[in-house]
């Protein structure tokens, strides 16, 4: 079935990966990560502090997740100015450099904001980010990996000409870019952040190979304002941009429905060769930047969904990027290290303890308390199909209808009933 999805109307593959996915692909698992990631740092009194990704390799590392068989650590060089201007203008790239060497703010392109400062090596540092993605795309694309994860990447809000919502460069959408220059003719984008993937969509807004789904707060109650229903894509790509706009204060049973009930039937309709998915956990309860309710057993819930779609629809072929995600203690080093095991194919239990030296180091460096377990003890059930009926007193339940009635026509659905 895998197979079969992968071949365009006609019978003929376009833009076969290479390598043989499936059952016969590598079973490698490649994870983006070294020290220096932690370069991209606003300073100190920022909510994006790179103590997040440090706090996450430590307990990845500690759970033995990044010794797993078929795990890869592997770095990330600054991308060249040619492979960021996939994704920017060049007279943008020119203001990035020269705001991370002589800390030349630009603000009418976002640098020198308070969302936005500048800070020295802002360039390479945001390069780098571009390159762990791109490589990452490519090894997958390329069947030289099955799986990859860039957790220091999903920076889907950077705009061609702009920085913008601590995003300087769009490594995801330069992923993209580079899978489709390699002959992809299908890729789907899934954003589970809290906030809309603004930057992606804009990217690829009338580019019919690529499906952008974005599950988001609602545009009305968060930054960046966007991400509506009646959004669906450029004339040559209706469609093919999918936003679910979600009530403020969407807890797991109704987040999981929105993932379940829109997200992952259209990304199966489209079939794509690939699957980008974007995982920034800010919608958990305890994040201080956004109203949305999640647990750790909802975001790990969904991830799970996640793999099982691009197994199911993209033989196997899966890319997972981090991004936002405020509450650095409690909530992403323990979704983000999940996130890393399922990608290498040992998901961690919920109950499993944190283990005593993390702890110790967290409570140690920033003050206690450090979650003492790998999930927050909600039961992550499934909730009830859409199939089994809706509720139009819910806002949750129109907020996904308007979604279905735009675009699950594009993508032979049945907005009611599937
Ligand atoms: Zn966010
Ligand atoms: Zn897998």
């Amino acid at each position: 079935m895998a197979a079969r999805r992968g071949a365009v109307p006609g019978g003929r593959p376009a833009g076969r990966p290479g390598g043989r996915p499936g059952a016969h692909a590598p079973a490698r698992t490649r994870v983006v990560w070294s020290p220096a990631l932690l370069g991209y740092d606003f300073g100190v009194r920022h909510p994006m502090t790179p103590l997040r990704l440090d706090l996450t390799f430590r307990l990845a590392e500690q759970l033995g997740v990044l010794a797993l068989p078929g795990v890869e650590v592997v770095g990330a060089e600054p991308a060249d100015d040619a492979l960021v201007a996939t994704a920017h203008t060049p007279d943008y790239i020119a203001a990035v450099r020269l705001a991370g060497t002589q800390g030349v703010p630009d603000e009418a392109r976002g640098l020198g904001t308070e969302d936005d400062p500048v800070f020295p090596g802002m360039h390479d540092a945001a390069a780098r980010l571009v390159t762990g993605s791109v490589e990452s795309a490519l090894a997958v694309w390329r069947g030289q990996a099955r799986h990859a994860v860039n957790l220091a990447g999903g920076m889907h809000h950077a705009m061609p000409d702009r920085a913008s919502g601590f995003c300087v460069y769009n490594d995801a959408v330069a992923a993209i870019r580079a899978v489709l220059a390699e002959g992809a003719t299908r890729v789907a984008y899934l954003d589970l952040d809290a906030h809309h993937g603004d930057g992606v969509e804009r990217a690829f807004w009338d580019d019919p190979r690529v499906l952008t789904v974005s599950v988001h707060e609602s545009g009305t109650t968060l930054f960046p304002g966007t991400g509506h229903p009646a959004d669906i894509g450029g004339p040559q790509a209706q469609g093919s941009v999918v936003n679910v706009a979600l009530p403020a204060g969407t807890s797991d049973a109704g987040w999981l429905r929105a993932v379940q009930s829109v997200a992952l039937p259209v990304v199966r309709a489209f079939s794509p060769q690939l699957l980008v998915s974007q995982h920034g956990c800010d919608a958990h309860a305890n994040d201080p930047l956004t109203n949305l309710a999640v647990s750790v057993d909802g975001l790990r819930a969904a991830a799970l969904e996640v793999h099982d779609l691009a197994h199911d629809v993209a033989g196997g072929r899966w890319l997972a990027l981090g991004g936002g995600g405020y509450a650095i203690v409690q909530v992403v080093p323990r979704i983000w290290t999940h996130l890393l095991a399922i990608a290498a194919h040992a998901p961690i239990d919920v109950a499993t303890p944190v283990p005593q030296a993390w702890r110790e180091h967290v409570e140690g460096t920033l003050g206690p308390p450090a979650p003492e377990v790998m999930g927050d003890g909600e039961a992550a059930g499934s909730p009830a199909p859409w199939s089994a009926g809706y509720d139009p007193g819910s806002p949750l339940d129109r907020s996904l209808l308007a979604t279905r009635k735009h675009v699950f026509d594009w993508h032979g659905l049945d907005a009611l009933y599937d």
